[in-house]
């Protein structure tokens, strides 16, 4: 059953939970009895790990401003790497 939160005028948010679909718009708060107005919320937002954010934050940007390589990474030195160092002993074209 899904969680839905209300607010009490005097004690704050609380949640409750009902089957889908059959939440009332509004109830008795837990506290003190009063009236209690459900409340809409983006759900789970706060429970998002930081680095998960940080992430789509990265990926958000990317996709708007891409980064651009504007010099060689290794600072134009001129000697290509390679990963193995058994790419020196292979044949090369004549
Ligand atoms: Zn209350």
């Amino acid at each position: 059953m899904p969680t839905y939160d209300y607010r009490c005028p005097r004690d704050g948010t609380f949640a409750l939970r009902f089957p889908i679909g059959e939440a009332a718009p509004g109830v008795r708060c837990v506290t003190c009895g009063a009236e209690a107005v459900r409340v809409f919320a983006p759900p789970m937002l706060n429970a998002l790990p930081r680095p998960l954010v940080a992430a789509l934050d990265r990926t958000g940007r990317s996709a708007e401003a891409p980064e651009v390589v504007s010099r060689i990474p290794d600072g134009g030195r001129g000697r290509r790497r390679t990963p193995h160092p058994g790419h020196a002993r292979l044949p090369r074209p004549d």
